[in-house]
């Protein structure tokens, strides 16, 4: 075990947070007011191969490992505490990595290049209006009818739907959970990447409260015909791909909610250091310091677990893996935690500020907005971990329903 970053690892960590720092955050308040994420900083992005980061090089991407684009994750959730870079960013690292593993060569050379180049978007749509736990319950279905799958039905809440849509020159689309075999529950489920511009598919735009520089929205599927090519691995198999498509989403999930939270602590820390009361620093009062020092320590904690389940992912990429079960519980811990700390952390900076950081002057509101959206449950309601976590620990005859 060796908890040093390797050269590389801190040469790639610094260019990305100098990136982040110079040309992100300035900008992250626009992000926030414009609610869109500008095409010429897609564009920063694309050049420096952070756009789809872990696609491999032979498609135009990076290829990098689960650690660093981790840690990368950390630096762009510091860079805008929004969140919508980062959610931009982890959602095309994520489910591009689940493309690669299971996607077909033809599917692998339209999808992969564009997305690296910033001009498409690839994301997951898994909820449906009927909700987002209970994947048993998926309703849109995929009739097979020669070269093409048939898609009827409704997804919900799916991040990106207008970057794909309208937004991005080429488009871009979402794996999307559909029912190909009804009569078999999770045994009859199929992954699909689903090209939104394809006819039969319309979309619509939720008002979030955060995280405004990246869509949400519902997907609405009337007999679109989607070539089969966009299956993912063998028919009916979905559901797994999806299960191991959110260990790598949410342990980048888990990622940005350090930096967030980092962020939270670098900002309050400077503050406390140079505000008054009673006659000197609020930072001289143990009330303030002790706070600072649990939110850094619970940071740090949840860092560690983070970058566990990154390292673990790249010494065991194919969800086959013997360590699947150890990889599932340090993720599910990290998208468990690493939100509630964030938030606890960015809230107790807003309180170092005062009446100062309840004002849109402060980064640090964007951050507790932003945040909120891991705790209700983007990639995964904090309980579905605890649920996945009692799966794991007792058995899986102890689920509670079946
Ligand atoms: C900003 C945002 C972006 C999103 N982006 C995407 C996306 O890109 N693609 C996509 O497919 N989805 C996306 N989602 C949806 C997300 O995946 C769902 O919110 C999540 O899966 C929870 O589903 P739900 O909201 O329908 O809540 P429900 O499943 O209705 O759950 C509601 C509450 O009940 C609790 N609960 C449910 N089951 C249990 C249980 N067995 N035990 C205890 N408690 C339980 C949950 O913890 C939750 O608190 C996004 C959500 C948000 C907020």
């Amino acid at each position: 075990m060796d908890f040093r970053l390797t050269e590389d690892e801190e040469l790639f960590q610094k260019v990305v947070r100098e990136f982040c720092e110079k040309r992100l955050r300035p900008r992250s308040r626009e992000i926030d007011e414009t609610e869109q994420i500008p095409l010429d900083l897609l564009k920063q992005m694309a050049e420096l191969k952070l756009l789809g980061i872990g696609i491999p090089e032979s498609y135009g991407g990076a290829g990098a490992t689960a650690m660093m684009t981790a840690l990368a994750a950390v630096e762009i959730g510091r860079g805008d505490i929004s969140m919508a870079t980062a959610v931009f960013y982890l959602l095309e690292a994520g489910w591009s990595y689940i493309l690669n593993l299971f996607g077909t060569e033809q599917a692998k050379r339209e999808v992969f290049p564009p997305v690296v180049a910033g001009d498409a978007f690839i994301g997951i749509a898994t909820t449906e209006p009927g909700g987002g736990s209970d994947l048993a319950n998926t309703k849109t279905t995929a009739r097979r009818e020669g070269d093409y799958y048939v898609l009827n039905g409704e997804k919900a809440f799916c991040s990106g739907v207008i970057e794909s849509a309208q937004r991005l020159p080429e488009g871009g689309g979402h794996l999307t959970l559909v029912r190909t075999d009804p009569s078999r529950g999770y045994n009859g489920m199929s992954f699909i990447y689903v090209p939104i511009r394809t006819e039969g598919i319309t979309v619509t735009q939720y008002k979030d409260m955060g995280r405004m520089g990246i869509s949400t929205g519902g997907i609405f599927y009337k007999d679109a015909k989607v070539p089969a090519k966009y299956l993912l691995g063998e028919e009916d198999k979905g559901f797994y791909y999806a299960m191991s498509g959110f260990n790598a989403a949410r342990t980048q999930v888990a990622a940005a909610c350090v930096g967030a939270a980092e962020r939270a602590l670098e900002v309050g820390i400077e503050y406390v250091k140079q505000r008054e009361a009673f006659g000197r620093p609020i930072g001289k009062f143990e009330g303030v310091q002790f706070e600072i020092a649990d939110q850094y320590g619970m940071t740090e904690m949840i860092k560690l677990a983070v970058l566990k389940a990154a390292s673990l992912i790249d010494q065991n990429p194919h969800p086959d893996s013997y360590m699947q079960s150890e990889i599932t519980k340090i993720v599910s811990i990290a998208k468990l935690f690493a939100p509630q700390i964030a938030f606890e952390t960015v809230k107790r900076a807003m309180m170092w500020y005062g009446a100062a950081g309840y004002t849109k002057e402060n980064e640090l509101e964007m951050g507790l907005r932003g945040v909120m959206s891991y705790m209700v449950g983007a990639e995964g309601a904090l309980n579905i971990m605890r649920v996945i976590l009692g799966r794991e620990l007792l058995g899986k005859e102890f689920i509670p329903y079946k």
